[in-house]
Order: structure tokens, then C-alpha cells, then sequence
């Protein structure tokens, strides 16, 4: 099945919003095997959207089209759709009364004129439930094909895209011949950069076809999106599955979970199965490790606190670090992030911890220790390991791999101990 997308909205158009609902529209419809031909992106006027939309569905015959289904004048979609499908708006007594329901929910009685506009609907029109806000999603349907209208709102159009679009969609494809799908699974990496990466596999990549390897760098690490194309569910499944086991033993240690996991969560989730408790102490970084932890549900169970020990009189007050060291090697040095580690572990009596202190820039950098010069030390109970790493990027880059890297030392220390001396 073939379909295109229209998105509808001047601020589209004028750059203010990025179209996300187009990018995620298309990762959802190609998961279900449809293939989407084209994406077109129109302004809130009628007789664009009328275009669009016609056009889309002399290619396709079917079309998403999301935005312009609010209160506002400035929202016209549903008024030219319907137009377009000869269809009279009417008001859909239902949804109505949905709608006030909820208004007086909400102690806001009587509901707004211009929100009854929205219980309005083209006559014969499917009626697609928006629990998230008060624009129904609308299923248009005639001998030209179909035509789905969905809010612009993101969150709202994935809810209608899950719960009634992607359904009726799965029910069409059924009724035409056997399912073929499209999977992808990403495997994570950090600590290696995508051209390593792509020497480190090698011809491997030809090995694991039909299934497809794409490189996608993140910035604080490279996502590998296999995918396994037109295939029906199980081969696909059974392909991703087979190209994962061979691709894992060479890369190794660099990949640290699946999909969209995050890397504090893996960590958190192997202290936890060894029963330690973490600390962490961070200079350059300012509290940015701490703030991936504390993301993380449930990371009270491991995670103690934490210091942020921005210049040297906090590092020797908070963490008891002798001033000579300090002197003698600096702030960023390998002595300091060691005194950093085990100071923080000792202050909040765990046994894991994490330190780093690096030279973010843009100002600060030596000959010797340039900006982007950064040390990491993590212990995890008696095993410790100090690591320096220089990084690229302007100040943000610095700071936001250096948090990654003191999470990924931290992984490693607590994955294989043994592998490295401490
Ligand atoms: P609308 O349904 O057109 O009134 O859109 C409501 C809000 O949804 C807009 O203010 C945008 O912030 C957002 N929005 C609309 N279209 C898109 C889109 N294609 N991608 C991302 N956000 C969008
Ligand atoms: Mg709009």
C-alpha cells in the first residue's frame, strides 16, 4: 500500500515549527509496510490544501494529512477537505456533548463558541476520538480513496496515529494480500566514532543482508539502525535477530543497550543487580551526569547525591582533597579525578562513584591540557579506573560527552572489572 503525507501550516512553511509529525508519520506507516511516496508540506489556505490533498490522492489514494483542525480562524483544514469531498459540515451531536462534558470538567461552563466548531464534522465523515485535546482526528473516505485528517498538535496526532489511524490502516492491508512489513531494531554505541565503527565492521556489513546497516551519529555516540525490508513479520524478525547475534561480538564492549534506551539507565540497571549504590562528583560538567541519573524512574535505589565542585576551594572543602595535589597537578589531572572519586564515594559512603573534570573552553585551554582535555575516574568497589579523553566540539559538545563518557566508563568498570588492572 502506497500514501502520502500533507502537512498543513504556515509556520511550516515559514520555518518556526519543524515538521516532526511528517518524520514520525513516516517511521509509523513504514513499520506497518506502507510505503509513503511523498510528503508535502502546504499553508493554511484552502486552495493549497485542496491541492495537496487532491493531488495525493490521484497518485495514492490515500493520504494523512495533519494540522489546521483547531478552534481559530487561521484553521481551515477540515472546511476545504470537505469541500473537496462535496461533503456539508454538520454537527456531530455526540462529540458535542463530549465536548462540553469535558469543558465542565474542567469547570470551564459554558464551553467557547468557536470550540463547538469543532464538534462540527463533513457529513459521513469517521469521528476519530482525540482524548488528548478537542480537534477529533476525521476518516474521509469516496471512489478517489481515502483521506485522514489528524491535529497538528504532536502528541495528539500520535495518540489518533496509534489508537485509530494505524488500525483501520493494518485492516485495509490485511484485506489486501498477505502483510509484508518493514523492521528496524538500533543497537547503541558510544565510546567510537562512526568511522571506527565502520572499520571495526568491515565487510560484516555485506554479511548480515538482506538486512541493511545504517550509521546514524548522535553526537555522544552512533545508533546502527538495522533493517529488514518488505518482508512478512517473522522473516523479518527472524533476519533482525540473526544480523544482531553476528554483529554483536565484534562491537563489543561499544554497544550498550537497544533502541532508545538511555546509557544512565543501563547503568543504573547494572548497579542495581550488583546491589551498589552510586555517587558523583563533577566539575566541567555541572551536575549534568546527576540530571541523566535522576532522569531515570527509580534511580533513588542507587543514586545517593552528588557534588558539584566547580573550582578548587570546593574540591578541597567538599571533597577533602589535599591543596599540594591540586598545585602540583592541576585541576584537571589524573591525581585530581582519582582524589574526586574517592572523595565523593567516601562523603556519601557508596560503593560506586564517578568523577570528571575537564577544560570545557572556550577559554582555559594550555599547550598541554587544550580545551576539550578531560579526566574521568570511576570506581566501583575496590576496582577504579581514570581515563583521559580529548574531546571535540565547542563548549556544550564538551560538557554533554564528557557526561556520556564518565557514564560509559562507569558501564564498563562495572560490566568487566577484571578485563583492566585498577
Ligand atoms: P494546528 O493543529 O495546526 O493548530 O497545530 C497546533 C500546533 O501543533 C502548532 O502550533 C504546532 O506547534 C504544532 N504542529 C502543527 N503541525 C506540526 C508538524 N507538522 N510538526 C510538528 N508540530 C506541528
Ligand atoms: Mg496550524
Amino acid at each position: 500500500m502506497d500514501l502520502e503525507i500533507v502537512t498543513i501550516g504556515t509556520e511550516l512553511l515559514l520555518g518556526f515549527t519543524l515538521d516532526r509529525n511528517a518524520a514520525e508519520i513516516a517511521q509509523t506507516i513504514a513499520a506497518a509496510g506502507i510505503r509513503v511516496g511523498r510528503t508535502t508540506t502546504v499553508p493554511d489556505r484552502g486552495p493549497e490544501i485542496q491541492q495537496a490533498v487532491r493531488e495525493a490522492l490521484e497518485r495514492t489514494g490515500a493520504v494523512i494529512a495533519t494540522g489546521g483542525l483547531g478552534p481559530t480562524r487561521d484553521d481551515v483544514t477540515k472546511r476545504a477537505v470537505a469541500e473537496l469531498f462535496s461533503l456539508p459540515l454538520e454537527v456531530d451531536t455526540e462529540y458535542l456533548h463530549l465536548l462540553e462534558e469535558r469543558f465542565a470538567g474542567l469547570g470551564r461552563s459554558p464551553m467557547p463558541e468557536s470550540n463547538r466548531t469543532q464538534a462540527e464534522v463533513p457529513r459521513g465523515a469517521i469521528v476519530l476520538p482525540n482524548r488528548r485535546g478537542t480537534a477529533p482526528g476525521l476518516w474521509l473516505e469516496d471512489a478517489r480513496g481515502v483521506a485522514v485528517l489528524l491535529p497538528g498538535v504532536p502528541h495528539e496526532m500520535r495518540g489518533l496515529m496509534r489508537d485509530e489511524v494505524l488500525p483501520r490502516l493494518s485492516e485495509r492491508i490485511r484485506r489486501e494480500g498477505p502483510a509484508i512489513v518493514t523492521r528496524s531494531r538500533t543497537l547503541r554505541t558510544t565510546g567510537i566514532t562512526e568511522s571506527g565503527l565502520a572499520s571495526l565492521l568491515g565487510d560484516h556489513e555485506d554479511q548480515v543482508a538482506p538486512v541493511t546497516v545504517a550509521y546514524l551519529p548522535q553526537g555522544i555516540g552512533v545508533d546502527l539502525r538495522l533493517t529488514a525490508w518488505g518482508l512478512p513479520e517473522d522473516e523479518a524478525a527472524a533476519a533482525l535477530d540473526s544480523a544482531v547475534a553476528s554483529l554483536l561480538p565484534t562491537l563489543g564492549p561499544y554497544v550498550y543497550g537497544e533502541g532508545d534506551v538511555d546509557l544512565a539507565e543501563v547503568v543504573l540497571g547494572r548497579l542495581r543487580t550488583c546491589g551498589l549504590t552510586l555517587s558523583v562528583a563533577e566539575s566541567c560538567t555541572g551536575g549534568m551526569i546527576g540530571a541523566r541519573i535522576t532522569a531515570i524512574p527509580g534511580s533513588s535505589e542507587v543514586f545517593a547525591g552528588g557534588v558539584i565542585c566547580y573550582t578548587n576551594d570546593s574540591k578541597v572543602r567538599d571533597l577533602a582533597i589535599a591543596e599540594d595535589l591540586l598545585q602540583e597537578h592541576g585541576a584537571v589531572s589524573e591525581a585530581v579525578v582519582r582524589a574526586m572519586v574517592r572523595g565523593v564515594v567516601r562523603r556519601f559512603a557508596t560503593e560506586a562513584g564517578v568523577a570528571v573534570s575537564g577544560i570545557a573552553g572556550p577559554g582555559g585551554g594550555t599547550i598541554e591540557k587544550p580545551v576539550g582535555t578531560v579526566w574521568l575516574a570511576a570506581r566501583v568497589g575496590s576496582a577504579e579506573r581514570a581515563v583521559r579523553i580529548q574531546f571535540p566540539g565547542g563548549r556544550e559538545w564538551v560538557r554533554r560527552r564528557s557526561a556520556q563518557a564518565a557514564l560509559n566508563l562507569l558501564r564498563r568498570l562495572a560490566t568487566e572489572p577484571e578485563q583492566e588492572p585498577a
